[in-house]
C-alpha cells in the first residue's frame, strides 16, 4: 500500500469536516452525519476486554458507532475517530461477528440473527491503516501531539507503526 496516497485520501475527507479545536468528536459526527444525510448514534458499550475497541454498524437508515465505555477520554475519542475512518472511507467487505460481540450488541436476540441485521465487515490491514491514519490526522489537526501513541490498537505487523510513523513525520 502506498501510504501517501492514503495520506492524501485522509486529508481529502478531513477537508471537508470542521476539526475544532479542543476536540469535540460529537460535533465531528453530527456534522459528518449532516452531510451524509444519516444520523449517526454513537453509543457505549461495555466490553471488559483488555483492549477496548469499536465497531462501526452501517444499518439501514442510520450509522452506529459503539465504544468501549472502559476506554478514557483520548482513547474513546480514538477509537471512534477510527471508526469514522472506517465509514467516510465506505469500508466494506466479508460479514464476521462474532457471538459476543452479537451479544453485547443485542443481548436479548440471537448472535444469528443479529449478524444477519448488522452485516459487519471483518477489515483487512490494508482499511485499518486507512482508518487509523484517519483517526491519527484528525488528533493532530486538533492539537494533539503524536508521538508514540500511533494506531495503539491495531496489531502491528510488518512494521506498519514505524511505516505510518515515517509518513506523519514526512
Ligand atoms: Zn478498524
Amino acid at each position: 500500500m502506498d501510504l501517501a496516497r492514503v495520506r492524501k485520501r485522509c486529508e481529502e475527507q478531513i477537508g471537508r469536516l470542521r476539526i475544532r479545536v479542543p476536540l469535540d468528536v460529537a460535533a465531528l459526527c453530527q456534522e459528518l452525519a449532516g452531510q451524509r444525510g444519516r444520523p449517526i448514534h454513537l453509543l457505549a458499550l461495555s466490553s471488559r476486554t483488555s483492549s477496548p475497541s469499536g465497531l462501526w454498524v452501517a444499518a439501514k437508515k442510520a450509522d452506529y458507532i459503539f465504544y468501549d465505555e472502559s476506554a478514557g477520554e483520548t482513547h474513546r475519542a480514538h477509537i471512534i475517530l477510527h471508526e469514522l475512518g472506517h465509514l467516510v472511507f465506505a469500508h466494506s467487505g466479508v460479514q464476521e461477528l462474532d457471538d459476543l460481540t452479537a451479544r453485547l450488541l443485542a443481548p436479548n436476540l440471537d448472535p444469528r440473527v443479529v449478524r444477519q441485521l448488522l452485516c459487519r465487515d471483518s477489515y483487512d490491514n490494508v482499511v485499518e491503516q486507512e482508518a487509523e491514519l484517519f483517526a491519527t490526522l484528525v488528533f493532530m489537526r486538533a492539537g494533539f501531539q503524536v508521538v508514540g501513541a500511533v494506531a495503539s490498537d491495531v496489531v502491528d505487523e510488518s512494521g506498519v507503526l514505524a511505516r505510518l510513523k515515517a509518513v506523519l513525520s514526512a
